[in-house]
């Protein structure tokens, strides 16, 4: 029976904590299995320009298809990779197989950058860019055809650490995203000091901005900030028609969500693309 001493007290696990324990190792167990097996796969979510429907990339979504327990969601297991320090071994094959899936479509003759997330964990130390530079290596990948995304979050506790990470990664020639931007409680102050080619405006914002409301005028200022420095603006989690024209009228560079393309396995790309003809009115863009 599990116990622990919190302030000279004993106290005994409830039923419930100690479900939750055996639940947390059996996942980490299953972990370690996956990630040496093939159970982890990515799926594709496009990203499409506001000014002409073209697709312009696609984001990199990591999914885990557990034996027995079937589609485990990453905010599940992404934690559990963090605290146990497997977030590595997973983001290897993500870069990875992202670099490979990239080189597949250009050889189909299909020019798609894919995005990949970086762990928070493991950024600020070198160590993300460590494993691009080492993705990019081991599978001959061209850098121009790799972006990652960033959190928010880690400029709150490591600013000036992150913004070298920043500045390295650029240097190798990837695109680096400022990911959830708006949900991190950072300061602006460090955008001073980082040149991030993408700032992704958080899918909370972009939920509300119909209303006419606060989030309506948080996008607009976010897009003039990120316009200003230079940087393209992408909106989270769009789910419909009218939030695509808002985002339009308010001069927003991409689109991703839900009403214009779930995450998709590699395949189901080349038929996406033929289906968009340029020049189409984005607002009427028919989901995929
Ligand atoms: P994120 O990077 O902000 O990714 C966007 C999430 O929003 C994805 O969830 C995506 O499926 C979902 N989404 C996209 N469009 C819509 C929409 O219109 N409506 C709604 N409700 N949701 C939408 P997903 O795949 O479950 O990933 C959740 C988070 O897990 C990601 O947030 C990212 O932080 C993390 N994650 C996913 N893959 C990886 C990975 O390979 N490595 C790391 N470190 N984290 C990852
Ligand atoms: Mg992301
Ligand atoms: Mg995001
Ligand atoms: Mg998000």
């Amino acid at each position: 029976r599990a116990k622990s001493g919190g302030r000279g007290r004993s106290m005994l696990f409830t039923a419930d904590q100690e479900e939750r324990l055996v639940e947390r190792r059996r996942l980490e167990e299953d972990l370690h299995q996956a990630v040496q097996g093939r159970q982890m796969v990515l799926a594709y979510q496009p990203k499409f320009r506001l000014r002409d429907g073209g697709l312009d990339g696609v984001e990199a979504l990591l999914r885990w298809q557990h034996p027995e327990r079937g589609w485990i969601p990453p905010g599940l297991f992404i934690p559990v990779a963090e605290e146990t320090g497997l977030i590595h071994k997973l983001t290897r094959f993500v870069l990875e197989e992202a670099c490979r899936q990239a080189l597949r479509w250009r050889a189909e003759g299909l020019e798609v950058p894919v995005a990949v997330n970086l762990s928070a964990a493991e950024f600020g130390a070198g160590q993300g860019t460590r494993l691009v530079q080492e993705a990019l290596e081991a599978t001959g990948g061209d850098p121009r055809l790799l972006e990652v995304e960033v959190t928010e979050g880690v400029f709150l506790r490591k600013a000036e650490r992150a913004a070298a990470e920043v500045a390295a990664l650029r240097r190798l020639g990837v695109r680096v995203a400022l990911d959830d931007f708006g949900t991190g409680y950072s300061s602006l102050g460090y955008l001073q000091h980082l040149p991030f080619d993408v700032i992704k405006v958080d899918r909370q914002f972009v939920d509300r901005i119909e209303e006419a409301g606060p989030s309506l005028h948080i996008v607009d200022a976010v897009i003039r900030l990120a316009h200003g420095l230079s940087a393209k603006v992408v909106a989270e989690g769009v789910e419909r028609r009218g939030q695509l024209q808002a985002l339009a009228e308010l001069g927003c560079d991409q689109a991703q969500g839900f009403l214009l393309s779930r995450p998709l396995a590699a395949e189901a790309l080349p038929a996406l693309i033929a289906r968009r003809r340029p020049g189409q009115d984005v607002t009427k863009l028919e989901a995929a």
